[in-house]
């Protein structure tokens, strides 16, 4: 696929604009590999955690949730593998000392920014360290974790104690995650701070295969949830040659990205390793044999989500004054469900009716934008800019017969409804 740096640019500005996605500590001229969201991007990050929880957690009777610490014992790192082998190679310009990752520079040995030599490769570990307590030495080191995996496999035997699951169950965690990338690029693609929605599902090793295309499947439909765009994704298997250490088969789904085909999320199978590295086992209640359940793991980027829905959904329509802009979010993803205009804002009286019905749909969607800047087209505009599937404008008809003007963000087309038959339409169209 060719590169699309203007659609990247594209969507970055409107991000910005738009109140989705701000570079970190801005004012201080930027920390490298940072976002900061902001209050629609918030939004967006919160609905799709609260599907995605809801799809793999809440709809199953064998998933539990945990929310483990970032700061752990740095045991849990050095038996995992980590501290020895959680490392990218890592190649020094010879002429302008910039560093790169070596694998992913655009012609192997050459520096991406000057064109001379590179040096030779070293191993550089990605987890970030850190002090705990008042004594600086050695011994208070711990890491950020690079990944929220091990924090369910070190509960594994909390979550058996409280719950006695049976198998298969699995554990689901959302949460951050740190790694010191050596150029994190390609805005939220590659941070050094990010968010991961993973499971670890807990099963019989006879039964890997079938699981493995279970959650394959799974994770195709989860894609469809959230409106990433099926025509953009890839399986990739991993050669055997390029497999972690702890998995005996990866899949890795690969999205379209304006920047190249580039890993999306991935789907392991981690076999037990994990928890016979930290020594965990599991009574087996039918024949009371001991037994290290083997291990499926769906591991999803959030940022990385949010950057693909938004691409999925960014839309251009050519109109004879301008071009439109429309994110065609799903309306369950949308972080505005509904904008609420009074058509004319120095006019108490549709304001005031304006107000009542904002409230209503505000009490009942919470996500619902009061907007009364500019004409009425500009307005329709702005909602498209951010995905607010449908916008409600109060004019001098309302008064009269309580009808509404309700427009539709992708088609522009307006029907006009009574004012308590809203709630009901957009709880259809929700669902
Ligand atoms: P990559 O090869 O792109 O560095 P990875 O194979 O190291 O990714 P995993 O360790 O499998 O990634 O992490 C699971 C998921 O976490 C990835 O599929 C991705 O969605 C997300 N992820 C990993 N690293 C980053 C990062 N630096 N920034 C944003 N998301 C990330």
């Amino acid at each position: 696929m060719e590169k699309d740096s203007v659609l990247m640019e594209k969507i970055i500005s409107l991000a910005k604009r738009r109140g989705f996605v701000y570079q970190g500590s801005d004012i201080y001229g930027g920390l490298a590999g940072t976002w900061d969201y902001g209050h629609l991007g918030v939004a967006l990050k919160n609905n799709i955690k609260g599907l995605w929880w809801k799809k793999f957690v809440d709809d199953r009777r064998d998933m539990y949730g945990i929310d483990a610490a970032i700061l752990m014992h740095p045991g849990v790192w050095k038996a995992s593998g980590h501290v020895d082998t959680f490392t990218d190679p890592l190649v020094e310009c010879t002429k302008c000392k910039k560093r790169f990752r070596a694998d992913q520079l655009e012609k192997a040995g050459i520096c991406d920014s000057c064109g001379a030599p590179t040096g030779e490769a070293r191993n550089f570990n990605m987890m970030f360290q850190t002090q705990v307590g008042a004594v600086e030495d050695s011994s208070a080191t711990v890491y950020l974790r690079p990944e929220t995996a091990q924090g369910m496999f070190v509960n594994f035997k909390n979550v058996v104690d409280s719950f006695h699951p049976k198998l298969p169950f699995g554990t689901a965690q959302i949460g951050k995650a740190f790694r010191n990338e050596i150029t994190p690029r390609d805005f939220i693609f590659r941070v050094r701070e990010f968010e991961q929605m993973e499971i670890e599902y807990f099963i019989r090793e006879n039964d890997w295969e079938k699981q493995f295309e279970y959650w394959k499947d799974e994770m195709i439909e989860w894609m469809d949830i959230v409106g990433i765009d099926q025509s953009k994704v890839h399986e990739l298997e991993v050669e055997k040659e390029d497999l972690a250490h702890y998995s005996r088969r990866t899949v890795d789904f690969e999205f379209d990205f304006p920047f190249g085909k580039k890993e999306l999320y991935g789907l392991a199978y981690r076999t037990n390793f994990d928890l016979n590295i930290h020594k965990l086992e599991y009574v087996d209640e039918e024949n009371a044999q001991k037994i290290v359940p083997h291990v499926i793991e769906p591991s999803f980027g959030l940022d990385r989500t949010v950057l693909a829905v938004l691409l999925s959904a960014y839309n251009e329509e050519e109109k004879e004054e301008d071009t439109r802009v429309f994110l065609k979010l799903k309306p369950s993803v949308a972080p505005v469900i509904c904008a609420v205009s009074p058509l004319l804002k120095n006019k108490p009286e549709l304001v005031g009716k304006a107000e009542e019905i904002f409230g209503m749909l505000k009490k009942e969607f919470g996500r619902v934008m009061w907007d009364d800047n500019g004409n009425i087209g500009k307005r329709y505009r702005r909602q498209d800019e951010i995905g607010t599937p449908w916008c409600i404008v109060i004019d001098f008809d309302t008064l009269t017969d309580n009808t509404v003007t309700i427009r539709d963000r992708d088609t522009g087309s307006q029907i006009r409804l009574k004012d308590y038959e809203l709630v009901g339409y957009i709880k259809d169209r929700l669902n």
